[in-house]
This record gives C-alpha cells, structure tokens and sequence, in this order.
C-alpha cells in the first residue's frame, strides 16, 4: 500500500485542569489542526457563574430607594444591623483592599492562606473556633479555612466563601476609581468573603451572633477542585451534615439568586475499529473504523437526548486516527494518522450537564445503551466521572428565596427572582445540596471574573453585607424553614 502523508492534529486548552471553578463559559484554545484527525473543543466542567451574561454589569438599587409595598418593614433590630453595616462600608472597602492585594490563584497556597488569615483574625474577635483543613500534600492545595460558633438558637447556617482566585493576579494591586475597584478577586470572590464578614460583624456588634450556630467554611480551591474531591470537599460535606441552610456567597446580580443549579459529570468515550487501508472502508473485512463509529454515536446522543432544557451532553475534545495521545487532565489529545488508513482509535472527553441525580443515571444508561449499537467492525466503551452533584430546585430552597426577597424588599433594593437552574454553572454550594436548602449569589456583583480586568462594583458590596445580615438574623430569630431538608 502507498503511503500517505502523514498528518498530526493536536487540540490543547489553556486551562491546567479540568476542574474549572467559577463563571466562565469561555471557549479558550490554541488549535492547530491537519486532515486526518478530528478536532474541536469547548470548555470542560464549570463553576459558578451565569451562562448567559456572567460579566453584565450590575448596579444595585441606590440605597435610598424606598421598600416595596408588600415587604415586611425593617424591625428596630434590623435597622440597626442595616445602619452598621453601612457605617462601616469603609472598613469593608479596607478590608477587601486588604484582601485583593495578596494574589491566591489556586496553585498559590501560601497566598491563599495568607488571605484566609486576614478572615481568621474577623472570626476569632467574633468569637468563632477557627482552624485550617489541611489536604494532602498530593493534592497541591491550601486547605480550607472553617469557623465555627456552637449555639443551640435557630436555624444552623453554613457559609460558604472561596479563598482561591483564577487569574493569579500576579503584581496586581486595588485600584479604585469611585464606586468601583479593579483587581483578581475583587468580585469573584474576595468581595463575597467581606460582605460575609461585613454582615456577621453587624450581627455581633448588635448581640445578633448570641447563641447562634453559625459555621463558615472559606475553601482554598474552589476554581480548580484538589482531586480526589471526596477528601477536597470532605470538610465542606461534614460541615453541611450539622447544619441547616447553606448561604453562598459567589457574585451575584441585585435581582437574582440561585436556589437550583445543575450538576456535572465527565465523560470519555473510547472507540476502535480495524487499521486497514481507506479503499476497504464499510467492507466486512475492514468495516467501518474508529471515525464513523464515533460519529454515529455522536449523533446518536444528539438526535435521542437532546431537547431538555435541562440536559447537556457536549463533546468538548475529540480526536481519532491511528494513534491519539492523552493527558490525564483531559485537557489535550495529540493524533497522528495517514488519509489513506481507515482510522482505529478515537477518544471523547466531554461533560454531562443535569438537574437531578435520577436523571443522571438514566441519562447514563441511556448513553451507553447507544454506544452499544457498534457499527460492523468496531467497539466502543463510555465511562463516566462524578464532578459536582445536582442541585434541583426544593419547596425549601423556594421559602429561602422569597425570605431574601422580602429582605431585598424591605431595605429598598427591589424583589429577588431564582435564577434559571440552567444559567448557572456548579458551585462548592451544590456539593452541600443534598444535604440541607442552600441558595447562592449572596455576593457582590462585577464584572471580568476569571480575567485580568476583573472589578466590582462596590455599592454591591455594601447591598450584600446589608441583605445578609438581616436574611441571616431572620433565619436565625425566626420560624423555620419547612421542610428543611430536601
Ligand atoms: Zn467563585
């Protein structure tokens, strides 16, 4: 047989892993491509932002905006932790300057340690237990800062912040200008971390915090998860188990809150078929080849499961031809193979998007109940990965939601509506959700996350500490949420 050219194709991903926390949806690559292999791309598991806008910019209501007709009026208590709060808007600003100024990309344990401290020294004068959960030094990150004060008054709140940012800020100090501030982490989430340290001070200083079980857990890898996630979330599950609700503080628009996100799993699909010559291709000698058995099966998932909104199933990273390398980050495949030879390998790696854990599963079975149906003359095997658990939507998460309404309401900033379940990446909170009502984008809004031209704006700073402090001693003071548990 004549000898055709041959041919590499190589599909990489800028990314370092394929945990990819908070926000973005960004297609990233450097692509290089020849004939014979496949190619395409797009972006692995995802964290935390909005699918459809993440970088809107977001101007909360001015604050003397006057409370809805239908919203519950501050109490005497209330107004008092609203006044604190923005009395020390300042000290906030101060304190997230502080924040910003110390880089903690993920990789960057000690900076992300040293920014967990500045935290710990808020918690202990509020009287929290502090301590740090180491990981294992394989795992190549921080740990997770978790604060804790053991009351026996209301409803047991988790908070839930993220010490680590994406863009490692390298040399990038705050810059101000008015209402808004530049720099890694300022929205996503260092922002966040201070309008929850902003609220619990508020708490305190007004006798709010009185025997109040409250436990803070601040993780050191939210962008980029330490593997195995069983012991990079152990903490932050065990922390859910003795607690109630779950308050997330991730970036978020003034009229909207997240009480439902949908979880992610990985995938990969591996295909072979017969090494011969193209002029054989579809023969029974030969058969049909890695190439068009990974396109049957391709189209198979599209043309049976697609049309739920709440289902996705995207290929991101494909390549077929005589031989393909693989990295274990799944984040690159080199292949290599003639025009003249019917291709025996192909590999997938793509991610499964979905709102309930049973329709995981079924969607699973149905998948490899495709794959099976091989074309003459090949076989292919699809294996799955557990990434961030579901987060459906409850009658408990909707009560927590129109409580923060009501909140937003009375402080003048205007009603709060769900997010669409599927406009929403995963988040650390979605790995508390089976276990207690969590909502998410209690935090402050921005805009870049994920980029070196990240800001926020910090009249939403302030909005945050003043609707949790007042949602939390609601939560706390009040009835309970019925059913608490989902
Ligand atoms: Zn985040």
């Amino acid at each position: 047989m004549s000898s055709g050219t041959t041919v590499t194709a190589r599909v990489e991903r800028l990314a370092s892993s394929a945990y990819v926390g908070c926000n973005t949806f960004s297609l990233l690559p450097a692509m290089r491509i020849a004939t014979v292999a496949l190619l395409v791309l797009a972006t692995l598991a995802g964290g935390c932002g909005s699918a459809s806008s993440p970088h809107r910019p977001q101007v909360p209501a001015p604050v003397t905006a006057t409370p809805g007709a239908d919203s519950v009026p501050l109490s005497d208590a209330e107004t008092r932790l609203r006044d604190y709060v923005r009395a020390h808007h300042a000290d906030d600003i101060a304190l997230l300057e502080r924040s910003v100024n110390i880089s903690s990309g993920t990789q960057n344990l000690a900076g992300v340690r040293r920014v967990g401290d500045l935290f710990v020294e808020e918690l202990v004068s509020m009287g929290f237990t502090v301590r740090w959960a180491d990981m294992p030094a394989s795992m190549r990150r921080a740990g997770h800062l978790i604060a804790e004060r053991r009351g026996t008054r209301g409803a047991r709140l988790l908070l839930i912040g993220h010490l680590d940012t994406v863009f490692e800020g390298e040399g990038q100090r705050f810059v101000r200008d008015d209402t808004i501030a530049r720099g890694a982490g300022t929205s996503d989430m260092k922002g966040g971390n201070v309008a929850m340290i902003a609220a619990l001070r508020a708490l305190h200083a007004t006798g709010g915090l009185e025997g109040s079980r409250v436990v803070v857990v601040m993780t050191g890898d939210e962008e980029s998860a330490g593997s195995p996630l069983e012991v990079a979330r152990r903490d932050l599950i065990d922390a859910a188990k003795r607690s109630d609700i779950a308050l997330a503080f991730e970036g978020g628009r003034a009229a909207r809150a997240a009480i439902a996100r949908r979880g992610s799993s990985g995938w990969t699909l591996n295909v072979t078929g017969r090494q011969g010559h193209s002029a054989g291709v579809f023969t029974t000698g030969s058969g049909y080849g890695a190439v068009y058995e990974m396109a049957r099966i391709l189209d198979g998932f599209r043309r049976e499961l697609a049309g739920d909104p709440t289902l996705t199933f995207n290929p991101g990273l494909v390549a077929g031809g005589t031989s393909v390398q693989r990295d274990s980050a799944e984040v690159s495949l080199v292949a290599a193979g003639k025009t003249n030879i019917i291709a025996p390998t192909t590999i997938v790696h793509g991610d499964l998007r979905f709102l309930r854990e049973a329709q995981k599963d079924s969607v699973r079975e149905r998948m490899r109940a495709i794959v099976a149906q091989h074309l003459p003359g090949t076989d292919a095997e699809i294996t799955f990965r557990d990434r961030y658990p579901a987060m459906p939507p409850t009658a408990a998460g909707a009560v927590l939601l129109a409580r923060f309404d009501a909140v937003s309401r009375a402080l003048g900033y205007g009603p709060v509506e769900g997010d669409a379940p599927e406009s929403r990446g995963a988040g650390d909170v979605s790995f508390v959700a089976p276990f207690l009502t969590g909502m998410d984008g209690l935090g402050v809004s921005g805009r870049g996350a994920h980029s070196p031209d990240e800001s926020v704006n910090l009249n939403s700073l302030r909005m945050a500490g003043e609707r949790s402090a007042i949602l939390m001693h609601r939560l706390i003071t009040g009835p309970s949420l019925e059913p608490i548990r989902p």
